[in-house]
């Protein structure tokens, strides 16, 4: 989702607008009316993972919005003070209660349009029990011919699980980074 335009200084609380600084940037940014400082607006990153068991991926059903009651890789947005790689494990463990061992990173997604990057690691279960938090209704394993493809709730679980099946019939697994526009 696109964030909201910023309407108030977070230093001062005065009014904003977006105006081309007085730097020779190119871009128009918010600029407080009142004290003039100039608040940057920059992607936001999305980390997640494949937990695989056999022929089969865990997905989870989503109990929050956007797309309530669509299924999802385990992924969420990346904290301060983590890495990539600590984020996805995290909310691997958060959304799905999943004991893995974190694997290479699988895909890297940009998604200019809504200002994220979304990168999945492929992530090998080491059980096929679940304990899933509040965030989601209901865990599954499902082959490539199971996955619910109409009610997947993001573009980019979408195609990182088709590449992953692709690599998977290849007996190949690679890195994949590719943009949606
Ligand atoms: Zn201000």
């Amino acid at each position: 989702m696109l964030r909201a335009p910023i309407q108030h200084c977070r230093h001062c609380g005065s009014k904003v607008t977006y105006q081309l600084p007085d730097d020779g940037d190119t871009r128009e940014r918010a600029v407080c009316t009142d004290c003039k400082t100039i608040h940057y607006e920059n992607p936001l990153n999305v980390v997640g993972t494949v937990p695989h068991w056999g022929d089969k991926v865990l997905l989870c059903k989503r109990n929050i919005e956007p797309r309530w009651g669509k299924w999802t890789l385990p992924a969420g947005f990346m904290e301060l003070n983590e890495t990539t790689s600590e984020g996805a494990a995290r909310e691997t463990v958060e959304e799905a209660g999943a004991l893995f061992e974190l694997q290479n990173l699988f895909s890297l997604i940009n998604v200019p349009r809504v200002g994220q990057v979304h990168l999945f690691y492929r992530a090998r279960l080491l059980s096929d029990t679940f304990d899933p938090g509040f965030e989601t209704l209901e865990t599954r394993l499902f082959t490539e011919h199971e996955i619910p493809w109409d009610d997947i709730a993001f573009r980019t679980v979408r195609a990182t699980l088709e590449m992953y099946f692709a690599d998977r019939r290849a007996g190949n697994y690679q890195f994949h980074a590719i943009d949606i526009t």
